[in-house]
């Protein structure tokens, strides 16, 4: 693994610490977690189980991923039979 080899341009980190970051929603994982990115900086971060906004670190991408996939069979099950009350 290569750490930071392609360094981002600074500027934007600056801007990013003076005027504090832009997120932009990225990706909808379920109805309460989504992935966030910077405009300006592309850090990204995502919402945890308790609501928390964290860091986006690969550990929570693959979480997000198997949360995703679950969130979207059980809204086509809970068309057929409303199980999906049982989880959330
Ligand atoms: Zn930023």
């Amino acid at each position: 693994m290569s750490k930071t080899t392609n360094k981002p341009n600074l500027f934007p980190r600056i801007y990013c610490s003076l005027f504090g970051h832009d997120y932009e929603i990225s990706k909808k994982v379920t109805h309460h977690v989504k992935e966030y990115t910077c405009s300006h900086c592309k850090k990204e971060l995502t919402t945890n189980s308790n609501g928390d906004l964290i860091e986006l670190t690969p550990k929570f991408k693959e979480i997000n991923d198997i949360l995703e996939r679950m969130y979207i069979s059980r809204m086509q099950r809970s068309k057929k039979k409303t199980f999906a009350s049982s989880i959330y």
